[in-house]
């Protein structure tokens, strides 16, 4: 008895699929919360993961990133936040992963994505890329245009989750 209850929760284990949602989130975007509430109606775990990219500085530091995004989505049960410096795939690898969630805006990400999709593919050819539309009403937010708004002073309302605005509004004047 004891030994099948065992096998039980072992094969329910290897099923889990956990899907790694990776970006800069330089801030988080209600473009990016939208894909990641949908991911995590359709995958058993979805990871937000910040990659470092070393030869981008920031408005907000990697932590900062993590923190901003662990507030907007603390209500989701199975949405983690990380980041991690280095390869993707070597992340995926650690964590037993072989979904990448990618957001698609317009026909201008396209052709960077694609590119993307397929070395990630070419590094471990076990690794897809799911692509999610945004919503209308999110296709024209990045984060870029954002803090071309906040340093400005610009009402940034609709354009990131409410409860991190005044931190975006704060960091993008001090800059
Ligand atoms: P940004 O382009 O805003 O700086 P990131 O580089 O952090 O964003 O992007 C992380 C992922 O989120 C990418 O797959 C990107 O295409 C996607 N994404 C960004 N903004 C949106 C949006 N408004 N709607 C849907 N997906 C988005």
């Amino acid at each position: 008895m004891g030994k099948q209850l065992f096998a039980f929760i072992d094969t329910r284990r290897t099923k889990m699929k956990i899907a790694i949602y990776p970006g800069s989130f330089d801030p988080i975007t209600n473009g990016h919360l939208d894909i990641i509430k949908r991911s995590a109606k359709v995958f058993d775990e979805v990871i937000v993961l910040v990659l470092v990219n070393p030869n981008k500085k920031g408005l907000f530091d990697i932590d900062e990133r993590v923190k901003l995004i662990e507030k907007v989505t603390s209500s989701l049960e199975n949405v983690k936040v990380e980041s991690y410096n280095g390869l993707l795939v070597d992340f995926m690898k650690e964590r037993n992963s072989r979904v990448i969630i990618k957001g698609l805006r317009a026909i201008s990400d396209f052709e960077y994505e694609f590119q993307m999709a397929l070395m990630n593919n070419k590094l471990d050819p076990n690794v897809e890329t799911i692509f999610m539309m945004t919503r209308a009403e999110y296709s024209y937010l990045s984060s870029s245009s954002i803090k071309q708004v906040a340093v400005f002073g610009g009402c940034i309302k609709g354009l990131v989750p409410d409860e991190i605005i005044n931190e975006v509004l704060l960091k993008s004047k001090n800059l």
